[in-house]
């Protein structure tokens, strides 16, 4: 591993880049889509309200698992079908962060995740030779997709979910689509998937807040403009039995919820998508093998809370973060380059 150095909680430094400001009112609107509340705030007409939200429900009418008139569930269950627009998109993008991430996401765990009881909430610890016969099935890279056309099959016994990457690839879209409509300021919050565009009205960056693993009160807080920043922690959906605490994060190499020594992980990026893949697959990977990857890559900053509470971001966050009053004895260490 490269150097970590220690360092004193930091001031909140200011950006550059967002001078003007805004002087709409805010426009908000909240709705029930993919699993998830999602809360849109913008300045700028109120049609686009609208808009966003029909387009997050048309990607959700493609690839639901559930709806039995989507394009994925004809997928799941006939072996092959076809993805169209949006959703095609989503499936060359998901696949391309399988692969970047050596597995540590896979858009195949689905049956997995299903066994633990994640899906329905009737929670289990699956007998392992029930794990074995579904990980036989896991396995991304036997997924056939053209991109041509967006023909994809899959093999008997697999199933797909894009359900870990597609409200960061819905909220790139929005924010995309707010800009070409004129709107500086806008704050997406996608169930926790949190998209910005610009920064807030009076021109500050946006300040957004990373739970404390226990207890659920605001920890960290990032000061983010015209970004992505998707946290996945071990405490937003688990349950207990025998003492033991199971969380929704899979590895897809056991089949069982990944204990990588991080209770989250939070990827701020330009790409919604990289940063929703990638705060799944961090927390699967552990803190070594995420900072290699971060050396990586041009394209991310994130930030990890070890099971011992302590602090560690990359160097490119280290202006933008700060600790929440109540947190500020936490050990910080910067990853370096
Ligand atoms: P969210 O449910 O808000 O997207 P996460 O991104 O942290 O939260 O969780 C990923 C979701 O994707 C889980 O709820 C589960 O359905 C599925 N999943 C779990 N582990 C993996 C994995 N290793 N690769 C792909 N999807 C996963
Ligand atoms: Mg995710």
């Amino acid at each position: 591993m490269k150097r970590f150095w220690l360092i004193i909680p930091l001031a909140l430094c200011m950006f550059a880049g967002c001078t003007g400001t805004v002087s709409e009112q805010p426009q908000t609107n909240s709705f029930f889509a993919m699993d998830t509340v999602m809360d849109l705030t913008i300045y700028g007409n109120k049609s686009l309200l609208a808009d966003v939200e029909t387009l997050i429900s048309d990607l959700e009418e493609k690839v639901s698992v559930t709806d039995e008139t989507s394009e994925l569930y004809t997928i799941n269950q006939t072996g092959t079908g076809t993805l169209t627009g949006s959703a095609a998109e989503l499936m060359q993008s998901a696949l391309a962060m399988c692969q970047r991430t050596g597995g540590a996401l896979d858009i195949s765990i689905y049956p997995v995740v299903r066994a633990w009881g994640f899906t329905t909430e009737s929670y289990q610890v699956p007998e392992a030779e029930t794990l074995e016969g579904l990980l036989a099935h896991v396995d991304y890279t036997q997924i056939r997709y053209d991109a041509e056309t967006g023909a994809v099959s899959v093999p008997d016994g697999m199933e797909i979910d894009l359900g870990s990457v597609a409200k960061g690839f819905v909220g790139s879209r929005a924010a995309q689509y707010l800009r070409e409509n004129g709107v500086d300021s806008a704050l997406l919050n996608l169930g926790g998937n949190v998209q910005t565009v610009g920064c807030r009205p009076d021109g500050d960056p946006w300040k957004i807040a990373v739970k404390a693993p226990r207890g659920g009160t605001p920890m960290i807080v990032l000061s983010i403009q015209d970004q992505a920043m998707v946290t996945s922690g071990g405490y937003e959906r688990y349950f207990e039995q025998d003492g033991n605490t199971y969380w929704h994060i899979m590895d897809p190499a056991t089949g069982r919820p990944a204990e990588s020594g991080l209770t989250s992980v939070t990827v701020v990026g330009d790409n919604g998508l990289a940063c929703d893949g990638l705060s799944t697959a961090l927390f699967v990977m552990g803190l070594e093998k995420s900072a290699a990857l971060w050396q990586e890559s041009d394209d991310f900053e994130a930030v990890f809370v070890t099971a011992e509470g302590d602090i560690y971001i990359t160097a490119g966050l280290e202006s933008n973060f700060a600790l929440t009053e109540d947190h500020q004895d936490a050990v910080v260490r910067v990853i370096e380059r």
